[in-house]
């Protein structure tokens, strides 16, 4: 499973990506001359030795990271930002082209836990301190990228779990010091196709029973959950976070395996109707949520306005869909009911079109709103109707309005016939 050939090789890793080795390179110079240990850590070992890309790096510095980040921003003339309080830095480099990269220094640092689910207290330490604080054995491996050794720092046999695929944390109370890592377990257990060991996962079920996920934040919460929906492929995440209750455990109003059941009902909307690309962060987030109420999300106090707006419209469209199911609505009604600012609204439409449980009159409805009605315009534009005799001023958009309601209604359908309707049209009395 593993593509680096033996440990002993990945002191040189990268140098398949210029970019990235150009990094790697400044960085090993710049720690030797501060007489400084730097080593890369986590995700891009992992990554590098599962041979999958890799994408950021991360850097553990034996020394002062801040300092070794300004002089990395300096040489490669990158932007570079610092976290005093943390003693890390980031340095984003986007000069190179096609993707910029960002790269990530700590200091290397012990982490104590004053209380379950609260932000660890540091204090600098070893690199062997650094990979002890780490969430799994597969991330708590490091590459030397100064000094004469170059063989892998691996002291809690995560290349053996990479090889055996196994998510393993690094110690039994790893989910009540902090409960987010049952989601990142999650999460690479579907990503890369592992499985989560028995014993951690015995620990993950009694952090839950022991009400470990109340103590965690919103704002981490929200996170860790943003990151679950932008996997490659979300729905296998949810599920499994639903299965083993951590969705259960932020809130019992929370999705159940039915719901994920019930988006089954994707492959059935038709292509015009799926989310734009662009959308289908804010459709997942729809789905996460669309079991609850905009009060109760509320109550999570996640502080993500983007979530706080597509809740309301789920709420709307929730209460809507009687009116939506009605005989006889017009398409213009319709869409009264429905224009609001994209991308929110259509992906949570797009969404409601899906599910099993919606009306199926009003996801018939929604579905041609999707696909017909939404962007369908007047044959006439304003300067036409300047020349018609419409006055300049607020007129021209009341009658533009009026023509696009009555295109949509099957009043109108010819350029022609939006003449005729203009000629007899009267604006609304103020
Ligand atoms: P991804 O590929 O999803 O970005 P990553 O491994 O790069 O994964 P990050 O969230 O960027 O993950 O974190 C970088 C590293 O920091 C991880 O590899 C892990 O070693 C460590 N880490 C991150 N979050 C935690 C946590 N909650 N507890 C312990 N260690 C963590």
């Amino acid at each position: 499973m593993l593509a680096a050939s033996d440990a002993s090789t990945v002191g040189i890793f990268l140098d398949t990506d210029p970019r990235r080795q150009a990094v790697c390179d400044a960085v090993r110079r710049l720690a030797v001359d501060a007489g400084m240990a730097a080593y890369l850590v986590g995700g891009p070992v992992r990554d590098h030795l599962l041979g999958v890309p890799v994408k950021d790096l991360d850097v553990a510095v034996v020394g002062s990271a801040p300092s070794l980040a300004q002089k990395l921003a300096e040489v490669l003339g990158g932007q570079l930002k610092v976290h005093p309080k943390f003693r890390t830095a980031t340095v984003s480099l986007s000069q190179f082209p096609r993707r910029s990269i960002s790269v990530d220094l700590v200091t290397a640092r012990r982490e104590t836990y004053s209380r379950p689910g609260a932000l660890p207290d540091v204090e600098p330490g070893t690199i062997a301190d650094d990979l002890g604080r780490r969430d799994f054995t597969i991330n708590a491996m490091a590459i030397p990228l100064s000094g004469a050794d170059s063989d892998l720092v691996d002291p809690h046999s995560g290349r053996a779990d990479l090889e055996a695929g196994v998510i393993r944390t690094l110690h039994r109370d790893s989910f009540v010091d902090d409960p987010t890592r049952m989601f990142r377990a999650v999460r690479y257990e579907q990503r890369f196709g592992f499985r989560i060991d028995d014993a951690t996962l015995a620990d993950m079920q009694s952090a839950l029973a022991g009400g470990a996920m109340a103590t965690v934040s919103g704002p981490r919460i929200d996170n860790e959950l943003g990151r679950l929906i932008s996997e490659r492929h979300p729905l296998p995440g949810l599920r499994r976070a639903t299965e083993l209750g951590l969705l259960a455990a932020i809130h019992p109003a929370m999705p159940t395996m039915a719901h994920w059941d019930a988006l089954d009902g994707w492959s059935s909307v038709p292509p015009g109707a799926q989310p734009a690309d662009r959308e289908w962060p804010a459709t997942w987030d729809a789905a996460l949520f669309w079991t609850m109420t905009h009060d109760q999300v509320a109550s999570l106090a996640m502080k993500n306005p983007y979530r706080t707006r597509r809740c309301r419209y789920v709420d709307m469209l929730k209460e809507g869909m009687p009116m939506l199911s009605a005989d006889g609505l017009l398409p213009s009604e319709v869409c009264a009911f429905l224009d609001y600012p994209r991308p929110e609204a259509s992906a949570v439409y797009a969404l409601t079109v899906a599910l099993a449980f919606a009306e199926p009159v009003a996801a018939e409805r929604i579905r041609r709103y999707l696909t017909e009605w939404q962007d369908l315009q007047p044959h006439l534009r304003g300067s036409d109707l300047l020349e018609l005799g419409v006055p300049e001023g607020p007129a021209v958009g009341e009658a533009l309005k009026a023509l696009r309601k009555a295109r949509l209604d099957g009043v109108t359908r010819t350029r022609q016939d939006e003449g005729t309707f203009v000629l007899q049209w009267v604006p609304p009395s103020e």
